[in-house]
């Protein structure tokens, strides 16, 4: 059983967000593992709260918690909420402790005052069709990555001794102050480049073409970014490596609109076709299927196909097609086509008869969209 997120902070479900920050900043310095070296059970501590913040703070996640508990956030198709590393805990930093712990607070387990580097991300993106965001894809793209080059060597740092970091003491109004910074000449690493390949740049590092498989669920939206742990450019010394951030573009489909998990379709039919019935091959976005005109059909009417649509992307089933019915009225007439629908004219089987169902068409719709 997982342990409750308001729990482990120890605040009520009613917590505003800075009393679940206060909270979370609380637990983040208690058993943060520089305080706590060694000590396997305030680390588990550390990362529960961490993962607990990452959930409480944000409102949509937050909310969905509320909802349904841990389980909605289990098979997320890649996104965070399971299972944070050190270096996602210590990236939420920088807006909970700001500015002046985000860095030198040092992430990194083991003591000392070396930091972990972590390579930069990469950001790319890509484009899908309406068919691959609702069946799923995986993509695999061509990216160009700094990796670090075979034969680079490193050796310890000897402006810092291989700290990383450099401690000076200096005398302010309040009395000798000792502050450590980031050692400039390594970067905080501990180790400099000893030897490195011709090719390679000033870090040992190697810019190659690499191809990476994206796992693409299915549901995604245009604009969202997923991403791709350690895809991103090496990091120097034993640095981890960055992220791969991919994010979505949606190519628009030929017929079908999107809105939502819903699509639409817009049916054109002939006024003979409306007026005797007839069946239509619609496109989908799962391969074709044929629908049934009834007779008398009416313009606006809307066809709902359900779960024809794309899958949610939190797994909360899948949309609908709707097909508009647009009656297609001749534009021009041949003599006797006029005559024809001149001699129609006065019939009682031309003249509008809109029945309550065709009234309500727009409550009906605003229905189907709340
Ligand atoms: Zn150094």
């Amino acid at each position: 059983m997982k342990e409750d997120y308001y729990e482990i902070l120890e605040i009520t479900k009613s917590a505003t967000a800075a009393e679940i920050k206060k909270a979370y900043r609380k637990k983040a310095i208690q058993h943060h593992p520089d305080k706590n070296p060694g000590d396997h059970e305030a680390e588990a501590l550390f990362k529960k709260s961490a993962e607990a913040y990452e959930v409480l703070s944000d409102p949509n996640k937050r909310s969905r918690y509320d909802q349904y508990g841990h389980q909605a956030f289990d098979g997320g198709g890649g996104f965070s909420g399971g299972g944070m590393n050190m270096d996602d805990i210590f990236s939420q930093f920088g807006d909970i402790f700001g500015g002046a712990f985000g860095g030198g607070f040092g992430g990194g387990f083991g003591g000392g005052g070396r930091r972990t580097l972590k390579g930069s991300n990469l950001r790319i993106r890509v484009q899908l069709t309406l068919e691959e965001i609702a069946n799923g894809v995986e993509k695999k793209i061509k990216v160009k990555r700094k990796k670090l080059a075979q034969g680079t060597t490193y050796k310890t740092c000897t402006t810092c001794n291989g700290q990383g970091q450099v401690t000076r003491i200096q005398n302010t109004i309040l009395g000798r102050m000792q502050t450590s910074a980031t050692c400039s000449a390594c970067g905080g690493l501990g180790q400099i480049v000893d030897s490195k390949p011709e090719n390679a740049d000033a870090e040992g590092m190697l810019v190659t073409e690499e191809t990476v498989s994206i796992k693409i669920p299915a549901g995604v939206v245009d604009g969202m970014q997923l991403k791709v742990s350690g895809k991103g450019n090496d990091a120097p010394g034993n640095g981890i490596p960055g992220d791969l951030l991919v994010a979505i573009e949606e190519k628009q489909h030929d017929t079908l609109q999107r809105e939502g998990d819903n699509l639409h379709y817009d049916l054109y039919v002939s006024f003979s076709e409306a007026a005797l019935g007839t069946s239509k091959e619609i496109e989908t976005v799962t391969g074709k299927v044929r629908i049934k005109i009834d007779s008398g059909a009416q313009s606006g009417k809307i066809l709902r196909l359900r779960n024809k649509g794309i899958p949610s992307i939190n797994g909360y089933g899948t949309g609908d097609l709707l097909v508009h019915i647009n009656v297609w009225t001749p534009k021009s007439l041949s003599k006797e086509q006029r005559e024809f629908f001149e001699k129609m004219s006065d019939d009682e089987h031309f003249q509008p008869k809109p029945e309550k169902e065709d009234k309500s068409f727009f409550e009906k719709v605003k229905d189907m969209f709340s």
